[in-house]
């Protein structure tokens, strides 16, 4: 894979120096956001398919505990109110980490 790179950087820099740098550039945007589309795209379709398949009665959260969930990305925490399913949420393209703390 590296030695695929070598060849491609020469080209790359033999197109942006004679043609102009926006022909290297734009291509390279292009495949990004279309990875990253198609990524996003993949992870919501998985996220469809197992929540369909975990759907369950939601059931309120007993009250001598609190549970939170917290994205590890942004640090964005979601408090539980009602379960609706056993997976964790989804933010940032991944799952939410839990926290389950007991009141006194
Ligand atoms: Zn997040």
């Amino acid at each position: 894979m590296v030695l695929l790179l070598i060849p491609a950087a020469l080209l790359a820099v033999l197109v942006g120096v004679n043609l102009g740098w926006r022909w290297v550039f734009a291509p390279l945007l292009g495949y990004a956001l279309l990875t990253w589309l198609l990524t996003s795209l993949r992870a919501l379709v998985a996220d469809g398919r197992d929540g369909a398949a975990a759907a369950a009665d939601p059931e309120p959260v007993s009250g001598d505990e609190r549970t939170l969930f917290w994205c590890e990305e942004c640090g964005t925490e979601v408090l539980l109110l009602v379960r609706g399913s056993a997976r964790a949420p989804s933010h940032c393209g991944q799952r939410m980490h839990e926290r389950t703390e007991l009141l006194n």
